[in-house]
């Protein structure tokens, strides 16, 4: 039954094929059956997950121009939001899921296994891994949901970032971009390019700040 998937998606302006909407089916029951064992997020029930994880993590793809076989990063994936329903909404990107917690990339082997994406997956820190050769401006977009406050992300996603390169960072409604947090992006070689304002089809209202890596400051990372 993948009805509620469809209709969802549909209300945000989204369009999805029936394949789509069964690896996002196969997501949703694969998460609620992990979560009777291990605490991966709150929310659980098959609407909010539909809502608030899968319909949430797509929006941002859809308004933001990737290009077509972009390399991203996504820090602090979590139970995998918003890369795996990127995957699955955009076969096409390339993504390495980073998270600090081992249960969360054990769970990630596991739900990649389950769907058959493929998808680099590592567990460990942002502002390691960004050091590291083949890591280290090696990616065209970062992506990051509620992760860390501004100005901490902006220092763990700049070394990722190619020149050029784009962080777009999905925020809740509520979330401060002041000035500050222009002149830290400016230290670290990024700049604010956008902001842009949009609600969930259930009225939640959603930020995506995106951010450009207009010089290489390597060394300064
Ligand atoms: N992005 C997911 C989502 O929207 O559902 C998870 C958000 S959760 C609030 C923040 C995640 O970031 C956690 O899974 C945490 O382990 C991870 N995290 C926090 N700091 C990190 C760091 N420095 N490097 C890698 N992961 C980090």
């Amino acid at each position: 039954m993948t009805e509620d998937i469809l209709c969802a998606f549909k209300k945000a302006g989204i369009d999805i094929t029936d394949k789509q909407a069964l690896q996002f089916d196969a997501m949703i029951g694969f998460l609620q059956d992990y979560c009777t064992r291990v605490n991966l997020t709150a929310i659980r029930d098959r609407q909010g997950i539909i809502e608030k994880h899968l319909v949430d993590s797509v929006l941002p793809v859809t308004l933001a121009d990737v290009g077509e076989k972009s390399r991203c990063m996504d820090i602090g994936t979590g139970a995998g939001f918003p890369a795996v329903p990127w995957l699955i909404y955009r076969e096409d990107l390339r993504f390495t899921l980073l998270d600090a917690q081992r249960k969360r990339t054990d769970y990630l082997t596991l739900l990649m296994k389950e769907l058959g994406i493929k998808a680099e997956i590592i567990h460990g820190r942002a502002e390691e891994l960004g050091r590291k050769a083949g890591y280290r401006e090696g990616y065209d977009i970062v992506t990051a949901r509620a992760v860390s406050d501004i100005p901490t992300l902006l220092k763990y996603s700049a070394p990722f970032l190619k020149k050029g390169g784009r962080l777009l960072a999905m925020r809740g409604s509520r979330d401060e971009l002041t000035a500050d947090v222009e002149k830290a992006a400016e230290k670290l070689g990024l700049t604010l390019s956008g902001v842009k304002e949009y609600c969930l089809p259930g009225g939640d209202g959603r930020r995506l700040a995106v951010f450009i890596k207009v010089e290489l400051r390597s060394a300064f990372l």
